[in-house]
């Protein structure tokens, strides 16, 4: 039986984010900082990537990417499948705050919209914000989708699993 805190089966990103998309003021992250923006905008900003979803290592001062997935990571849409309630279920999940998005050594993807933004960089072309459609991060090959991960479930030997992505 399904635990009733999983996203509901008939969630649709796409609409979801068509919806968001309503209350907020076009090219919004252009005009505000990252610290004043709303719950919402905030929202927006996620490309939906999940590749901050992978497990990973620091190993030598850097940070090094794993394919192998949150167990709680929905392969196909990308999404957790239980945002509502994840720091509760899972004790290592990070929240995405400013201090995430700064913390050295940088343990988020480079494509990361939060990144990219405090550091000074527009958002890609792919990103669901300038192309108007949530799909379009797997579209260009930018999320997890269709790529070779494993679950962590039984997972230890973490550094047999280290991947070089060039979006990482
Ligand atoms: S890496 Fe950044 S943009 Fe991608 S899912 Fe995580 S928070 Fe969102
Ligand atoms: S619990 Fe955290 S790390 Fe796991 S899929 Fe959800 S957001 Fe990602």
């Amino acid at each position: 039986m399904a635990d009733s805190y999983f996203i509901e089966d008939k969630f649709n990103p796409e609409d979801r984010f068509r919806e968001a998309l309503q209350q907020v003021e076009p090219g919004f992250w252009k005009k505000k900082p990252l610290a004043e923006m709303n719950k919402t905008e905030w929202e927006l900003l996620c490309d939906g990537c999940g590749k901050c979803c992978l497990n990973k290592l620091e190993i030598k001062g850097k940070i090094r990417f794993t394919n192998v997935r949150c167990r709680f990571l929905d392969c196909q849409t990308c999404l957790c499948r239980i945002y509502p309630r994840r720091f509760e279920k899972m004790d290592d999940c990070r929240d995405i705050d400013l201090a995430a998005i700064r913390e050295k050594p940088r343990w988020l993807p480079k494509t990361c919209a939060y990144w990219l933004l405090d550091n000074g960089y527009d958002l890609p072309a792919w990103h669901p914000l300038v192309s108007g459609s949530a799909n379009s991060v797997h579209r260009a090959g930018m999320s997890l989708q269709n790529r070779r991960l494993i679950s962590e479930t039984g997972i230890t030997d973490y550094e047999n699993h280290i991947v070089d992505w060039p979006d990482l």
